[in-house]
């Protein structure tokens, strides 16, 4: 064989070397890619401040044709991140969303996004890893579903199921948070119990579903009382139990409840209720003291009420 033979089956074979090298890196590479773009999660590939890849459902949940398309539209994702409890947001980290993240305790932070196709908003938990240096592989995990069924948990838990308002586990639960800002805060707050007279005669003369009307009725007359003082947001009202309902109202001294309970009072007395007509309710009221615990609170307020009972009912008694 002569030098030129010998050279021209050396070209050869590193052509096809080449080609076989090729081959077996398109046919990795495709097969990565259709790892990536069969997974139920978003998927992106990013630097510090790019990204550099987006799977296939990365691309119809952000409604894009393909990756230029995504970062001409999403240039900072972070900018797209609704505000919601629990989740990062766009203000907190600006473009160093991405470090933050991967820095962060389990490099696993909660966000919220809208869809633009359905304009429904979806909750991820956005795991960050490290691929190499300044290439970090982003995954989006749909939790949707799962934050929903937690919400309704969560709503059966705090709510009354008869009128929807908090029960009395979760106004207990709260207590302690006005507690705490009364005395960091120096602030008031007042608490208002009241209970509706001869409740049982109601049940025995019209039912116990005409009973249950009355308490549904009576909330909604009371929310929109509240409402109308202007106070709703400085109020957490919620059913104590059976026919007795508590109210506490932020930077209020007990004169001032006093007359807030007055008015409810007022408001039920001539109300009409569905086929029950008139339905009075009795009304004690107290203010939180510096060394109050919860049950010393609830001991003054059940006295006044007791006292509104015992003095003739449709009253507001103060203690
Ligand atoms: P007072 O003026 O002293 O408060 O008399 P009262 O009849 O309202 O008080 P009592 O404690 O004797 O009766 C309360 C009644 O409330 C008894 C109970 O069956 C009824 N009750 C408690 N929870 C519910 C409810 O969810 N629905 C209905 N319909 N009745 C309820
Ligand atoms: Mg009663
Ligand atoms: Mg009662």
């Amino acid at each position: 064989m002569g030098d030129n033979e010998l050279l021209i089956s050396l070209l050869i074979f590193i052509s096809i070397s080449l080609f076989l090298l090729l081959l077996y890196s398109l046919k990795k590479n495709s097969a990565f890619n259709s790892i990536l773009n069969n997974q139920p999660n978003i998927i992106f590939i990013s630097s510090i401040d790019k990204i550099l890849y987006i799977n296939r459902r990365g691309l119809k949940f952000f409604n894009c044709k393909n990756l230029n398309d995504f970062n001409d539209k999403y240039y900072n994702l972070a900018n797209f991140f609704l505000e919601d409890e629990d989740c990062i947001n766009k203000h907190s980290n600006g473009k160093r969303w991405l470090e933050h993240i991967y820095r962060s305790k389990n490099s696993r932070e909660k966000v919220k996004l809208k869809a633009p196709n359905d304009n429904m908003e979806y909750y991820f938990y956005l795991h960050v890893g490290k691929i190499k240096k300044n290439r970090y592989l982003i995954c989006f995990t749909d939790i949707t579903r799962l934050e929903r069924d937690k919400d309704m948990i969560r709503k059966l838990a705090d709510y009354d199921t008869l009128t929807k308002i908090y029960n009395r586990v979760k106004f207990n639960e709260m207590l302690p948070y006005y507690m705490n800002r009364a005395l960091k805060y120096n602030e008031r707050f007042s608490i208002i119990i009241f209970d509706i007279d001869h409740f049982k005669m109601i049940n025995d003369t019209y039912g116990h579903n005409i009973g249950d009307r009355v308490l549904i009725e009576l909330t909604a007359l009371i929310k929109s009382v509240i409402k109308d003082m202007n106070i709703r947001q400085n109020t957490v009202f919620s059913r104590w139990g059976g026919e007795e309902f508590v109210i506490l109202i932020q930077f209020k001294t007990k004169v001032e409840a006093y007359k807030i309970a007055n008015t409810i009072r007022k408001e039920i007395n001539k109300y009409s209720f569905d086929r029950v007509k008139k339905v009075t309710c009795s009304f004690g009221v107290t203010d939180f003291k510096i060394d109050d615990t919860q049950i010393d609170i609830f001991h003054r307020v059940d006295k006044a009420l007791y006292k509104a009972k015992e003095s003739g009912r449709d009253r507001v008694v103060i203690n």
